[in-house]
């Protein structure tokens, strides 16, 4: 039997990078994993290849949210997994921002990851019978973070802002959920090779490849595996934790 045989996961903005490397370490590991994206059929489209199942969802409409929690966990009868990874970096010097940047970024890395961690906390403190019988309460939430929120990044200060804000709440939802048998962890990737890296200058991945003690950058699936292991048993005692996936990174 596999680590998460019987479990049901969602990894949200699970149609590419980070999020579909986690998908696919999920669905190994023998979860049901429910990938959502902003467009149905591509999510779909996606999850067909592990054999899961993919939803439309913007993470920055609040309630949508919480409805797609309800949904997913109303027709695999409960959520075990929550993996909140939808996130967008917009990069800007501070001078050039503009009010509905800033808040766009918030929208989605802040409160998209809010949203989801409440509706997953309600779905998990639930008592429910898994596909095998066995009868389970509470769960894991791995929610993503960064480098860039703990040592900041000139050009990125509300990215830096969302993911010290994302950091903060793994924290602090850790400890109002661990009465109920919920973990909240957030992993802090380093630079790792997704379409949100590929269009910052050369010079810049060169930069942060030669600040890395393994000296190069990371791959999503180098950060999944570590998802993989915060979701599953084997971290059953850790929560409210940032854990680097950054190869040594000292910027
Ligand atoms: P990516 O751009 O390849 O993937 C991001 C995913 O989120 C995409 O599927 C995208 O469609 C989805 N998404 C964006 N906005 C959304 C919205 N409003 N609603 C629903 N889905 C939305 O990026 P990635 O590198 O795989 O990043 C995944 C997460 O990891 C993000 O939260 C990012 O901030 C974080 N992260 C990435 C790195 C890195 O170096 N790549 C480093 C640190 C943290």
């Amino acid at each position: 039997m596999s680590e998460l045989t019987a479990r049901v996961a969602l990894v949200t903005g699970g149609t590419r990078g980070i999020g579909l490397a986690t998908a696919r370490a999920l669905a190994q590991a023998g979860a049901t994993v429910v990938v959502t994206g902003r467009d149905a059929d591509r999510a779909e489209a996606v999850a067909k290849e592990f054999g899961g199942h993919g939803l439309g969802l913007d993470v920055a409409d609040f309630d949508a949210v919480g409805a797609t929690v309800k949904q997913v966990t109303a027709a695999h009868g409960g959520l075990d997994v929550l993996v909140a990874n939808a996130g967008i970096m917009e990069s800007g010097l501070l001078g050039m921002l503009r009010a509905d940047d800033v808040r766009r970024t918030l929208d989605v890395n802040v409160a998209g990851a809010v949203a989801a961690v409440q509706a997953a906390g309600r779905a998990m403190a639930r008592k429910r019978r898994s596909a095998d019988g066995t009868e389970r309460r509470g769960g894991s939430i791995v929610l993503l973070a960064s480098v860039v929120g703990t040592y900041g990044a000139a050009g990125q200060s509300v990215y830096a802002a969302s993911k010290a804000a994302v950091a903060a709440l793994a924290r602090s939802a850790a400890r109002e959920l661990g009465g109920r048998g919920i973990r909240v962890n957030a992993v802090a990737p380093g630079v790792i090779r997704t379409d949100l890296t590929a269009s910052l200058p050369a010079e810049v991945l060169d930069r942060q490849a030669a600040a890395a003690a393994l000296g190069r950058l990371g791959d999503p699936d180098e950060v999944a595996d570590v998802i993989r292991f915060l979701a599953g048993d084997a971290a059953r005692y850790v929560t409210g934790q940032v854990l680097g996936v950054d190869g040594g990174l000292v910027p």
